[in-house]
């Protein structure tokens, strides 16, 4: 599974089956977000919590780098 040229592409993969995600239009009692969810799994990821991880993960790649 070789993906050439892209990683420009904005698409999310699952972190649990690695399955496509969907960004979905989700409702809570009141209020209306958007998620990710998995089209094979449905496990929804919040892209908050996907930006906190990413955010973490980089910090951490630095400091074992230094
Ligand atoms: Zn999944």
């Amino acid at each position: 599974m070789k993906s050439k040229g892209s990683t420009k592409e904005n698409r999310m993969k699952c972190p649990r089956c690695d399955g496509a995600m969907v960004f979905e239009r989700f409702q809570a009692t009141m209020e209306v977000f958007y998620a990710w969810r998995c089209v094979n799994c449905g496990e929804i990821m919040d892209p908050v919590v996907a930006k906190n991880r990413e955010l973490d993960r980089a910090q951490k790649k630095k400091a074992v780098g230094e």
